[in-house]
């Protein structure tokens, strides 16, 4: 199975529907013009939280989102949208539409999660400009990777908290005999398995990726090794996502945390026909 991200060829969607999220009745009003004159569907939430739950509905192609209204503002919709995306694995991107005027309103916005901005009273022209642009599947694609980029915690932290192993239960467990001998061989394996993983993912071959995660998963639950295992499931989703940064990323976190395993082991249990 050859299935090479790098070549998607990304489709304008066809009948795209909008949330238009606006508690004033005319701007309602007035922005369902403008959109309808674009020949896009729209449907209406009246403030944050209508927003909120059309969104864990319905899904849209792009939310255009007043800032300030009752209840629950835009600010405070938008991340509580992105938090339920990220849950989902999905993403809808957000304009903001608002008269704020001040200067740091737009990074206020982006902090948010939201991605662009439009100011009121709303420009036909820009209007039209910023939705043609954030309909494009590759534009969404790109910033939803660059901002789980800059906010995803860093891969690292992890690594660091706590043993990546129990050995003194694996040994109440196996006995120090046979836990150093599954040790030994978890150790081999893993290595072998790296070296496959390397090679699948240069190939892009999706299905052996996630086949090989897997299995170093399984392996990694049957000694107790909870970190590495972890990475190697975020390995199987990234794939089952089809996003291969994040992939090429989640592997090199598994080489560090096997590292800190190996040094671990060696440290912990000499390992049976193992040079130290
Ligand atoms: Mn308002």
């Amino acid at each position: 199975m050859n299935n090479n991200a790098e070549e998607r060829v990304y489709l304008p969607e066809t009948d795209p529907v909008i949330l238009l999220v606006e508690d004033n009745k005319l701007n309602q009003k007035a922005a369902i013009f403008l959109l309808e004159e674009m020949g896009l569907n729209a449907q209406l939430a009246t403030n944050g939280k209508e927003a909120v739950e059309a969104v864990s509905k319905d899904k849209f192609s792009l939310i255009l989102m007043d800032c300030h209204m009752p209840e629950m503002d835009g600010f405070e919709a938008t991340v509580a949208i992105r938090k339920l995306e990220e849950l989902a694995g999905n993403y809808t991107p957000i304009i903001a539409v608002t008269a704020l005027a001040m200067a740091g309103d737009r990074e206020r916005c982006i902090a948010a999660g939201m991605d662009d901005y439009i100011a009121k009273p709303i420009d036909k022209s820009i209007l039209h400009v910023k939705i043609n642009h954030w309909l494009r599947s590759d534009v969404v694609y790109e910033n939803h990777k660059l901002r789980r980029k800059l906010l995803r915690p860093h891969a690292n932290v992890m690594l660091l908290q706590g043993a990546p192993l129990n050995v003194a239960e694996l040994n109440e467990f196996y006995g120090q005999e046979r836990t150093s001998q599954l040790l030994s061989l978890f150790v081999g394996n893993t290595e072998e398995m790296l070296k496959q993983l390397h090679m699948f993912m240069s190939k892009k071959q999706a299905r052996l990726v996630a086949g090989c995660a897997h299995e170093l998963k399984a392996s990694c639950a049957s000694i107790g090794a909870k970190q590495l295992g972890r990475l190697a499931l975020f390995l199987e989703q990234a794939i089952g996502q089809d996003d291969w940064l994040e992939a090429e990323e989640t592997l090199a976190s598994i080489e560090r945390c096997f590292l800190i395993m190996k040094d671990f082991i060696r440290s912990s249990a000499p390992l049976k026909g193992t040079p130290a």
